[in-house]
């Protein structure tokens, strides 16, 4: 079985980008002081949703031989840095409410992700309650945690100041893994898939090398996608740094806790990732329908269609192969056995 472990619903229909357009021109009103007005769901039939997967998702995992995608909202039209904790509280409901009825029409096929009310100076806890719900009522396996609510700016805590830890108590308790996501950008040094989520990766992993998060939660999951960011690469400069400061080999001080997705788009970055992060941290991945779209015209093949690199990769065993397509899908999301 091949689990795809990070994939987005961003050919959702045009309904529900209407409702997010009337929900930030109600924020609008809001900052005039006008009442905040009444804003109805999106109202999208079964077979609307199915249309969007069948000529997108479930298409592409047909052709690439996939099995399971593990399923969030768009992570681009998170946009916590929009409006307040309420608006985020009603969109990310809106949102999870969606993937939960992807999972329900398709209930091999996906496996539901959700998104966090997260809001700008908002403590995280306030996610608790649609963290408990998606996980406990809509049967989700995960969540998606943004390191960066503000879209760019990076004002609140690091990941592992205390403002977090209520968050993460209740990760452990229920047994889900966050993936580390940041949403858009509105700093216009970043753009958002190529420089902003690549920053968001970088940056989350240096937070957990000089934190004792760890010692604190020895439990908690967290997978850092997009191959890592600059991690891998640079992983003789991280080595160096936590030794420069007496810490233990990386290996022993994060490992245990943090993982990293394929979401590489080329042979020579995945060779690198293989080489560098031992394959029980390895989960595969693709991020389809996602950051690229095009065909790579080196090879002939669309530069997301990651299944391709790893089967190219010569220096896996069988075994690895496994972990990464599968077995490490299943320890790290613990309640996808169930
Ligand atoms: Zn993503």
């Amino acid at each position: 079985m091949i689990i795809d472990c990070h994939g987005h619903y961003t050919t959702a229909p045009r309904q529900l980008d209407d409702y997010r357009r009337l929900q930030v021109a109600a924020c609008d009103c809001v900052s005039r002081g006008e009442p905040y007005p009444a804003i109805a769901d999106p109202s999208i039939s079964d077979d609307e949703i199915r249309e969007t997967l069948e000529k997108a998702q479930l298409r592409i995992q047909r052709e690439r031989g996939t099995d399971l995608t593990i399923f969030s909202p768009k992570a681009v039209g998170m946009g916590h840095h929009i409006g307040d904790a309420q608006t985020s509280a009603r969109w990310a409901t809106v949102c999870n409410d969606l993937i939960h009825r992807i999972c329900g029409l398709y209930p091999t096929k996906f496996a539901g992700v959700c998104q966090l009310p997260q809001s700008p100076g908002v403590a995280p806890a306030n996610c608790i309650p649609e963290l408990e719900r998606c996980v406990k009522e809509l049967g989700f396996v995960g969540c998606n945690l943004n390191p960066d609510p503000t879209g760019g700016y990076w004002k609140d805590p690091p990941l592992h100041d205390k403002w977090w830890y209520p968050l993460y108590e209740k990760m452990v308790e229920l047994d889900v893994p966050a993936m580390i996501h940041v949403s858009g950008s509105c700093n216009p040094h970043f753009h958002a898939t190529g420089a902003h989520y690549i920053n968001g990766d970088t940056t989350a992993f240096m937070q957990f090398l000089t934190s004792k998060l760890f010692q604190d939660f020895p439990t908690l999951k967290f997978v850092i996608p997009h191959g890592g960011g600059a991690v891998p690469y640079h992983w003789g400069r991280y080595r160096g740094i936590a030794q420069d400061l007496g810490l233990p080999p990386l290996q022993e001080l994060l490992l245990e806790n943090v993982f990293f997705d394929t979401c590489v788009y080329h042979q020579p970055g995945i060779d690198l990732l293989l080489k560098v992060i031992p394959p029980e941290n390895i989960l595969f991945a693709s991020e389809t329908v996602g950051a690229v779209r095009g065909i790579d015209p080196t090879t002939g093949h669309h530069y997301d269609d990651t299944k391709r690199y790893i089967d190219a990769a010569t220096q896996l065993s069988a075994a690895d192969k496994a972990k990464i397509f599968e077995g490490n899908a299943r320890r790290v999301y613990a309640r996808l056995q169930a």
